[in-house]
């Protein structure tokens, strides 16, 4: 993929992050699908990263942030624009007293055992997710109901200009698996948590025991995003969390091409191979409908597409943009 506007590689290069021209975001998604994109910019620093952003301000191509994409339906047909990905090259952090800083690009699992192991308590609840610290505060990630919110004192951000500013706990808006963050046009750079004085082998031992739970109920050898919808309170209370619904539905199993509602868990959709983007867009639209129709509630998605024009939606739009009437003639394995 090429940029039809001039510069672009040059005001990227400025800015001192690592750059990769034409990116295969494939071997970057959790689900293995993806196309290729302008540019990956790997920034290592928070002034790196807020430069990035102050350049992209002046640009024509859509920029898009990304952490691990444990969360994220990258499109086939690629991506016509930036991906800037705090990741790895951003990941240190310090722990004093009860409190942690980080930066956004740290891996979840390592975060949460360090917390562990220094004996402070409150996010054993996110032993196991994938992906980036930035990305769970993004998402308000966690389990057992409970959210990483729950232990962030502050977040420190750039805007669309590159200007630092700095977001308390309050100002994150944090609820069941929503931030502001969401509808800001701003990157996540670091946090500052908050944790509770622990028994560090109490700690290991829940730890030790939600990833047994997670082991036995989740699929692992197959790509894929984690909770494909969301968990609705309102629909929990009279029909069941989103797995079930869809089991019940009797979808299990179903697959389009090399996308398949997993058999062990059917709120996962994994990629059997050679999966695209319409092919898992197209479970979710058969999903949300068929589920709809037996029990009156739509069902909407936890995972972002990112369309090549730059659209970010939740993955159910551009499902029933593209598939609104779902022809089940398509579907093998019912
Ligand atoms: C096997 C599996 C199990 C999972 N289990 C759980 C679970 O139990 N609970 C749970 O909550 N989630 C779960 N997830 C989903 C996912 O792991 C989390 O949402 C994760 O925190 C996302 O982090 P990420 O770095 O991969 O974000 P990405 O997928 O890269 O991005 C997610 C969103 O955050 C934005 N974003 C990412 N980083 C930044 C940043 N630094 N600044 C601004 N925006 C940013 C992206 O634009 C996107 O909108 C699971 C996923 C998988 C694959």
């Amino acid at each position: 993929m090429t940029s039809p506007f001039p510069d672009l590689f040059g005001v990227l290069e400025s800015t001192g992050a690592r750059i990769t021209r034409n990116a295969d975001l494939t071997p970057l998604s959790r689900w293995k699908i993806g196309g290729r994109a302008l540019a990956l910019v790997e920034p290592s620093s928070a002034k790196e990263a807020a430069s990035v952003m102050a350049v992209m301000s002046d640009r024509p191509e859509p920029l898009f942030i990304v952490g691990d994409a444990s969360n994220v339906l990258f499109d086939s047909a690629g991506f016509e624009g930036v991906v800037l990905r705090i990741s790895r090259a951003m990941s240190q952090m310090t722990i004093s007293g009860t409190s942690a800083w980080a930066q956004a690009g740290i891996w979840m699992p390592l975060f949460t055992r360090r917390i562990g192991c220094e004996g402070l308590s409150g996010i054993e609840h996110t032993i196991g997710i994938p992906g980036t610290l930035g990305g769970l505060i993004l998402m308000n990630g966690g389990s057992q109901r409970k959210g990483v919110g729950l232990n962030v004192k502050s977040v420190l951000c750039a805007d669309e200009a590159g200007n630092l500013f700095t977001l308390d706990q309050e100002a994150c808006g944090f609820a069941y698996r929503t931030s502001t963050l969401q509808t800001r046009r701003a990157v996540v750079l670091e946090a500052d948590l908050e944790f509770e004085a622990g028994n560090p082998s109490e700690i290991r031992s829940e730890m030790i025991s939600i990833m047994a739970s997670r082991r036995a109920k989740f699929p692992k050898n197959l790509p894929n995003c984690g909770s494909t919808f969301l968990s609705d309170p309102a629909m929990y209370a009279t029909v069941g969390a989103p797995g079930k619904a869809i089991e019940e539905a009797g979808l299990k199993g179903a697959r389009c091409n090399g996308a398949q509602i997993s058999p062990l868990h059917a709120n996962f959709l994994v990629n059997t191979g050679g999966a695209t983007s319409d092919d898992i867009l197209y479970l979710i639209a058969l999903i949300r409908q068929t589920v709809q129709e037996r029990t009156g509630y739509f069902m909407d998605c936890e995972v972002r597409h990112v369309a090549p024009d730059g659209r970010i939606r939740p993955a159910h739009e551009p499902a029933e943009e593209r598939w609104g009437a779902v022809d089940l003639t398509k579907v093998a394995g019912l």
